[in-house]
């Protein structure tokens, strides 16, 4: 068997089947991600608005729900509007007014979650709960349509300190409970956490992950850390 089959269903079966696995293939082929596919799996993600567009161009007949991992910017969300399952970098206003927009454009809804910063870098990007209840509370965010937003999405550091890890997943799950008591308490929409990747997905599971977004442990490593 390939070594890429290998990976993911090994891997998979660590998993607690409550917890989906976002296969992230940045960087990497169309053809791994076909080796990945055959295998049952159907979450791709990508950090790339180019590279994501030209794999979906490539993959066009493959049933892959595609999704969008990295920083995103406004100006972009039109390439992708069209067939984007979900888009996990929310970060500002601005940005989910414009997935809006394309989102009628293409007569879709378009899912979401809002990217927060727990990482004590301050390289990634990221709302802090103030900004997010700020949003949610804007009646321009009360008058979009086509967007819905299903959950959260954070970065831990990246350190060996698995007791700082542990705590900025915690404080993931913190923000989650409080936005969903606070302002989705109706809905069931609002159900994911995504956090955890192929250095930290353990410790995501343990603190409440329901959506982990691994690249390393299947595809194997990158040459750069992009
Ligand atoms: C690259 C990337 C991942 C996966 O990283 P691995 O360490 O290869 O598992 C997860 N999330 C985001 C946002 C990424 O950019």
């Amino acid at each position: 068997m390939s070594k890429i089959k290998d990976n993911i269903i090994s891997f998979k079966n660590k998993l607690p089947e409550a917890v989906k696995l976002v296969a992230v293939s940045k960087t990497h082929t169309a053809e791994m991600i076909k080796e990945a596919y055959s295998t049952g799996q159907r979450i791709f993600g990508e950090n790339k608005v180019q590279e994501m567009i030209a794999k979906h161009d490539e993959l066009k007949d493959f049933d892959i729900s595609w999704h969008l991992i990295g920083h995103l910017q406004r100006n972009k969300v039109k390439y992708i509007a069209e067939f984007v399952d979900l888009i996990h970098s929310v970060d500002s206003l601005k940005l989910l007014k414009e997935i809006n927009k394309q989102a009628i454009n293409n007569s879709r809804t378009i899912n979401c979650l809002l990217q927060f910063h727990i990482a004590s870098e301050d390289t990634k990007f990221g709302l802090n709960f103030e900004e997010a209840a700020d949003i949610l509370q804007s009646e321009e965010y009360k008058k979009l349509t086509n967007v819905k937003i299903v959950g959260v999405m954070g970065m831990a550091s990246f350190t060996e300190d698995e007791v700082q890890v542990r705590s900025e997943f915690s404080s993931l799950r913190n923000i989650y409970n409080k936005l969903k008591n606070d302002f989705f308490s109706g809905s069931n929409n609002f159900r994911e956490i995504s956090m955890g990747m192929s250095n930290d997905w353990e410790i995501a599971i343990d603190t409440g992950s329901t959506m982990i977004r691994v690249g390393s442990i299947i595809f194997g490593y990158r040459n750069c850390n992009l």
